[in-house]
């Protein structure tokens, strides 16, 4: 489906709107394209990976004062959007293994049953099954960032 991208985001951002509202989360948006332009997405996969990342961000928080950055741009062919938050961040050492299925850093850090560590992996299939690309970029103690990268439509 090629749908345009600032479409895209604020159908993404009133799926989340209710769930920020309630945990009073400050979402800062960005649109840094200088027009819209269509991506070739599946909106429903493409939510979860979304949701995916932003329900990470809720979980590893801080209970007050959570800061959710959203930011879009294009970059030569690619449209990107970047996902930051001012949670705890991850240790260098452990940066590279949070797409790996079942891989949770501190299983003592969220007592939370829930969690099975696949959040991040499922993310990255779907984003990947639209030929695009995730990285995640994290600061101990300052936050987290994703970057996910997505054609647009011919
Ligand atoms: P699930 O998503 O299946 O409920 P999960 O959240 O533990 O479980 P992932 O979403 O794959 O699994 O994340 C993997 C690990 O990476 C998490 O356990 C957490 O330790 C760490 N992590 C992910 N996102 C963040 C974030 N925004 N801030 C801090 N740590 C994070
Ligand atoms: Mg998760």
């Amino acid at each position: 489906e090629q749908v345009p991208v600032r479409a895209f985001m604020s159908d993404l951002t009133e799926e989340l709107g209710l769930e920020l509202e309630e945990r009073q989360v400050q979402f800062l948006y960005t649109d840094k394209m200088e027009q819209d332009l269509p991506v070739s997405l599946d909106r429903k996969r493409m939510h979860q990976a979304l949701r995916n990342i932003v329900g990470n961000a809720l979980k590893y928080g801080p209970e007050k004062g959570l800061v959710i950055k959203a930011e879009l741009s294009k970059q030569g062919d690619l449209a990107c959007l970047k996902l930051s938050d001012n949670g705890p961040g991850i240790p260098a050492d452990k940066l590279p293994h949070i797409f790996d299925r079942f891989y949770r850093i501190d299983k003592e850090r969220t007592k939370d049953l829930m969690s099975t560590g696949l959040g991040l992996a499922i993310a990255r299939e779907l984003v990947e099954a639209h030929r695009g690309s995730i990285t995640a970029c994290s600061e101990e103690g300052k936050g987290t960032c994703f970057t996910i990268t997505l054609h647009f439509a011919e």
